[in-house]
């Protein structure tokens, strides 16, 4: 059970002290508190753990601070959607939106590898009107003699010409703990000119150490990718671990399934799950088009297959869009051979539009024709 408190509760008030006694004396219930600073004010909310089935919600809610109480069931207690919960489906960041309600576009370098790329990209993000993009300094590479990041030394450039082009918020990849500190030094350093988002990806998807870590800092939002090969409910589940430490500013990533049924893409496709993640839990869904296909093949209709099925999750009201672009493929580091143009990314941006249209379009007539899930 949750009990939400009411906004900017005076933690050193009697009513305060009353609610926390009463808790305390509740038998084999534990009682977790979780602090968030919104825009506007500080929220403060009670997850009860243990023997919370007696407990009336009436009762509960009748308790001192309390102003609503919303009984949760067992998986994905914080980030999870429950009956009757109407606890908030996005979070602020440095500016940006992030909601089940909108979309976002992160296009930029799969991995860092010299400064005029990157300055060409935040150049081509800024003139088509972007204010995130993906930049990987530390990369998981399946083998240990492929490059791996430039790590810390690229990150002052990075966010230099970042906030020269005036982008807000970048997602950035970490496999180790220690990175964190090396991004909040780096920005520190160059006088906070822009926002990371870290990435935590499909091979560390149930490093739970790390997430444990991630979860344990508020700086910084974090952008979950589904693990390429365990179900959905393990990744929702290790999702979880990021926000019952703390840190519930998430949004998950679908990138594909490691499965030779999706060939000739690079995984198979699991854009049908953005409903499914979005009906089971409060998190915004990413998509990520390109390590889905991992290849610039064109369909006969002139389109190529990253934009088709980039189209295919928006249509299905994806709210973010992690895709790799690159001024040189041919000379990428990383993954060259799935890189679209900067000179593409007008077409690519239209391209989404439309989907994103059609989804409103579609999302409006589901309102209107009030269709439900069970019929009868
Ligand atoms: C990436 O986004 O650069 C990446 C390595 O993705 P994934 O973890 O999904 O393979
Ligand atoms: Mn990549």
């Amino acid at each position: 059970m949750i009990l939400i408190l009411s906004p900017s509760v005076d933690t050193g008030s009697d009513e305060y002290a009353q609610l926390m006694e009463h808790l305390r004396n509740l038998p084999n219930v534990q009682a977790r508190l979780h602090h968030e600073r919104g825009v506007q004010q500080l929220l403060t909310e009670v997850y009860l753990i243990g023997d919370t089935a007696a407990l009336d919600l009436g009762d509960m809610e009748s308790l001192p601070c309390v102003e609503r109480a919303v009984r949760v069931s067992e998986e994905y207690r914080i980030l999870g959607r429950h009956k009757d919960d109407k606890r908030p489906t996005f979070f602020e960041y440095n500016g940006v939106h992030f909601g089940q309600d909108n979309l976002s576009v992160f296009a930029g370098l799969c991995a860092v590898d010299e400064r005029p790329n990157v300055e060409r990209m935040m150049q081509a993000l800024q003139e088509n009107g972007q204010v995130c993009t993906r930049m990987g300094a530390y990369k998981p590479r399946t083998s240990p003699y492929s490059f791996q990041g430039h790590g810390k030394a690229c990150l002052p450039y990075v966010f230099e010409l970042a906030g020269k082009y005036g982008i807000r918020v970048i997602a950035m990849e970490i496999t180790h703990e220690s990175h964190i500190h090396e991004i909040h030094e780096a920005l520190h350093q160059t006088g906070d000119p822009t926002g990371v988002m870290l990435q935590i990806g499909t091979r560390n998807t149930q490093n739970f150490e790390l997430l444990k870590h991630v979860g344990r800092q508020q700086d910084y939002p974090v952008l979950f990718k589904r693990g390429f090969g365990i179900t959905l409910e393990e990744s929702l589940n290790a999702a979880e671990y990021l926000a019952s430490e703390g840190n519930r500013r998430v949004v998950f990533g679908l990138r594909g399934m490691k499965s030779n049924l999706g060939d000739p893409h690079r995984n198979f496709v699991d854009f049908a799950h953005v409903p499914v993640v979005k009906r089971l839990t409060r998190m915004p869904v990413c998509i990520d088009p390109s390590h889905s296909v991992g290849s610039r093949d064109q369909a006969p209709d002139g389109l190529l297959d990253i934009m088709h099925i980039t189209a295919q999750g928006v249509i299905a009201g994806a709210n973010m869009i992690l895709v790799d672009f690159h001024p040189v493929p041919s000379r990428a580091l990383v993954d060259g051979p799935q890189a679209l143009l900067p000179e593409e990314l007008p077409v690519f941006l239209e391209d989404v539009q439309i989907a994103r249209r059609a989804y409103e379009q579609r999302a409006a007539l589901a309102r209107r024709a009030e269709i439900t899930a069970h019929p009868g």
